[in-house]
């Protein structure tokens, strides 16, 4: 046996590789498409070099993976993470590309990260750490190439940095290099909101179907980043009862309901939800167990197991985050009659407001928010639909995550088979 690749060994790219066969199996693709389709098409690893504020220098690696560009340029986020792997990155590269496939829009999959705790750094640090990270992986970048946008602690400001470094390198203002971008330099305001919305849509959605409706069901979020807070805005916003939220020092609960408004106050204030008054504080455990008729995990991967998912009451589950549910843990909640809206579905809205803005700074025009926000409610509410049907209609024995691979792969091998690849 040769020694694994440097990816192989890892547990999230694992599991990218355990969902993409069992829906392989099921399109019944043979065994050298999916070994192509297990491969980045290429994956790119940099130093980052940087000069601390104490004088020395500290190093940190990034990098960046090109998974499938069959259908586009590659598009999807960059990441800055301590346990950032290279394996994690393939990963999420992997399943870029069939949230891309399965959104509709003409992009392939990628995805970065650089390991480093961003806490950890001063503005002026994190500044140099973005620029030198973006300059080492400008050759493999582009607005026709490969597309970044945010993803964990990373944020419009971010995008500017690259924007700035990419856009001095080639020697022209390229506002297609990244997304997500802020509103003065070509960025829609509602891309900020975007994945929280989609995430809100899809349970909405999915709430009409499986447990007759929003209006008054209550919700349990994990995660009050850019898609937890939205996600629990917009539920509010439409009629649920958002009664827990948490971040990663913990969470807060009451049975009544939170004020997302003033918990998004505290937590711009303070940097954490748990200083909300009104509301007992419970941990991120507990939290995924309530007794609540809508889950939102939208923090990390991993943290819906075959140990906790026999104890989950939700009836709904929306994915924020990217890989919150092990394939276990879909089984068993398929089983007992949970519907687990899945990651690449879910959590789409944020790449498909980026495929908005980026063909806008591309056409030289602007949308408003609310057209944004429309168009995207209109695109995730048919993409909503058209999964949902067709897991009914062919997959209702699997998870409806089996369903949305199916489709997402099946489109994607299409593209290779018509481009002569496979
Ligand atoms: N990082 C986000 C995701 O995982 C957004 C990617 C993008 O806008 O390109 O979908």
């Amino acid at each position: 046996m040769s020694s694994p690749l440097i990816y192989e060994n890892d547990p999230t790219y694992q599991m990218a590789v355990k969902q993409l066969k069992e829906a392989a199996a099921i399109l019944g693709l043979p065994d050298d498409v999916v070994e192509v389709l297990r491969h980045p098409e290429k994956l790119v690893q940099v130093k980052i070099p940087v000069r601390l504020d104490n004088g020395k220098i500290a190093v940190f690696l990034g990098w960046r993976s090109q998974h499938n560009s069959a259908l586009g340029p590659y598009k999807g986020g960059i990441r800055y993470h301590p346990s950032v792997t290279p394996g994690e990155v393939v990963a999420l590269s992997m399943w870029m590309t069939w949230k891309n496939s399965l959104a509709g829009i003409p992009y392939g999959g990628g995805k970065g990260g650089v390991r480093v705790d961003p806490k950890k750094l001063s503005p002026r640090e994190l500044e140099e750490l973005s620029r030198k990270y973006f300059a080492a992986i400008a050759k493999d970048v582009g607005p026709d190439v490969d597309i970044p946008a945010p993803d964990v602690y990373t944020n419009p400001q971010t995008m500017a940095w690259y924007f700035d470094e990419y856009s001095k390198i080639v020697g022209y203002n390229a506002w297609g290099v990244v997304t997500a971008k802020p509103v003065d330099l070509g960025g829609l305001h509602a891309r900020e909101v975007s994945t929280g919305f989609g995430v809100a849509l899809t349970a909405r959605e999915a709430a009409k179907k499986w447990i007759g409706g929003i209006e008054g069901k209550t919700v349990a979020v994990q995660g009050f980043g850019n898609v937890g807070r939205y996600a629990a805005y917009y539920l509010a916003q439409w009629g649920a009862k958002i009664v827990a939220v948490s971040d990663s020092k913990g969470g807060i609960y009451n049975p009544d309901g939170l004020n997302i408004e003033e918990v998004m106050k505290v937590k711009d204030e303070t940097r954490t939800v748990i200083n909300y008054k009104d509301a007992k504080r419970i941990s991120n455990e507990e939290l995924l167990e309530l007794d609540v008729d809508i889950l939102i995990p939208a923090a990390i991967e991993n943290v819906i197991t075959e140990k906790n998912a026999p104890r989950i009451k939700a009836k709904v589950i929306s994915e924020g985050a990217n890989g919150p549910t092990t394939p276990e843990a879909d089984r068993i909640l398929h089983d007992k009659g949970v519907v687990v809206v899945p990651d690449i579905l879910a959590n789409a809205g944020g790449v498909t407001m980026s495929w908005i803005e980026w063909s806008h700074n591309r056409m030289g025009c602007f949308l408003t928010d609310e057209e944004a926000l429309n168009r995207l409610d209109k695109i995730m509410t048919n993409n909503f639909h058209r999964v949902f049907d067709e897991w009914q209609k062919k997959y209702s024995n699997y998870p409806m995550r089996v369903a949305a691979y199916v489709i997402a792969i099946d489109r994607v091998v299409r593209a290779m088979k018509l481009r002569g690849w496979i």
